[in-house]
């Protein structure tokens, strides 16, 4: 999500760059160098096409192929000038090999490699087509070496695009590593709360106008606080890891989700369930956490309970993550009333 954003935020920045950098050009060439009017007019239409770009980036939702779409057009605008203006011998061939270093900033190996090859591509039509266009920047360039120049671009926007996969390996690897760090709970490598939270608002944004249920548990562990106190809060971090791991069994991998809600409480969140099977799925985390063991240090044997409150409710009787929490919230306080180590479920 957070990489998300600094990619698109990367994206929009770029498109208003082209859009300011084509502009000026457009503005300020004809006033340092005598050129044909063509480049103006070209110059004019670049920039409203690279401003369009901008305003349709800034004002519609992102989206992971933006960056693509982008670039696609950058490089349509960057084409006609180019063959214009002597091909792969043209001032802004040099533009060429920044296109895929650009888009491993902002995106991913695959579209890297792909915006590569259609450089590579553009460069090889520049390189044959240049002789159906006249050169209207009239330059009196050797044309003996326009091949090796071609192969040169060719190479350069190779090695760009390969050393721009390498960053976006790195750069990727980076962010996945900080995003999982960030939704993970330190102790007991569940998801955090924010976590929870964020995938709750999720389900709960697209099951909005679809059939289901939607089922939420809270686990309290019972008088956790004695086993502090008489063990110290090493024992109890143990105990903690320990009960994460039984819920953890307990859930399918796939589509549910466990996570601390905070100190001793758990949530899980099931989707797509009827009441019966979660009450069956609360009951099983009940009983494994009563009948295991958690052993400290190989030597004091300990015994927990926890106290269960299950809330399951169809997806049009949903209408937000507070309302669901305290539903389940009051299921497990009223369980923790009638004498704990019980799964109580939420009167709706
Ligand atoms: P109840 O049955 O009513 O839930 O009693 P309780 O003792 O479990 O409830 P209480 O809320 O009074 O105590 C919760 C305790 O959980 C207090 C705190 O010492 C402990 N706790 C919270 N977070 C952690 C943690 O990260 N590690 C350890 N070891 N203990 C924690
Ligand atoms: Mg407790
Ligand atoms: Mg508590």
């Amino acid at each position: 999500m957070f990489i998300e954003k600094i990619r698109y935020a990367v994206t929009l920045k770029a498109a208003f760059l082209a859009f300011f950098v084509t502009s000026l050009a457009t503005i300020i060439r004809p006033m340092m160098i005598e050129q044909d009017i063509l480049f103006t007019y070209i110059g004019i239409f670049n920039s409203l096409a690279m401003g369009c770009v901008f305003v349709y980036l800034k004002y519609t939702q992102p989206k992971s192929w933006y960056p693509m779409l982008f670039t696609c057009i950058g490089l349509l605008v960057l084409s006609p000038i180019t063959f214009v203006s002597g091909g792969v011998n043209s001032q802004f061939a040099y533009l060429f090999p920044i296109t895929p270093m650009f888009i491993a900033l902002v995106s991913n190996a695959k579209y890297t490699w792909m915006t590569g090859l259609i450089v590579v591509i553009l460069v090889f039509c520049l390189f044959i087509g240049v002789g159906f266009f006249p050169d209207f920047t009239y330059e009196n360039v050797p044309q003996n070496k326009t091949a090796s120049r071609a192969i040169w671009l060719c190479l350069s926007v190779l090695l760009s695009t390969a050393l721009g996969v390498q960053f976006n390996r790195i750069y990727g690897a980076f962010g996945n590593k900080i995003s999982e760090q960030a939704e993970t709970d330190l102790l007991t490598g569940l998801k955090n709360r924010r976590s929870i939270m964020t995938f709750l608002q999720t389900v709960i944004d697209q099951s909005r106008n679809q059939k289901g249920q939607l089922s939420l548990m809270m686990i309290d562990l019972d008088h956790f606080k004695s086993i502090n106190d008489s063990y110290g809060h090493l024992a109890g971090d143990v105990c903690l890891k320990q009960v994460a791991k039984l819920i953890q069994q307990n859930v399918r991998d796939s589509s549910d989700i466990a996570g601390r809600f905070g100190g001793e409480e758990f949530i899980v969140v099931i989707k797509n369930i009827d009441a019966q099977k979660a009450l069956d799925i609360a009951n099983n985390i009940r009983t494994s956490i009563e009948q295991t063991s958690v052993f400290i240090n190989d030597e004091i044997q300990l015994t927990l309970t926890a106290t269960i409150g299950i809330c399951t409710i169809s997806n049009e009787q949903l209408t937000s993550i507070e309302h669901l929490v305290d539903l389940a919230d009051k299921a497990l306080y009223a369980g923790k009333n009638e004498g704990r180590n019980r799964v109580v479920v939420a009167a709706i």
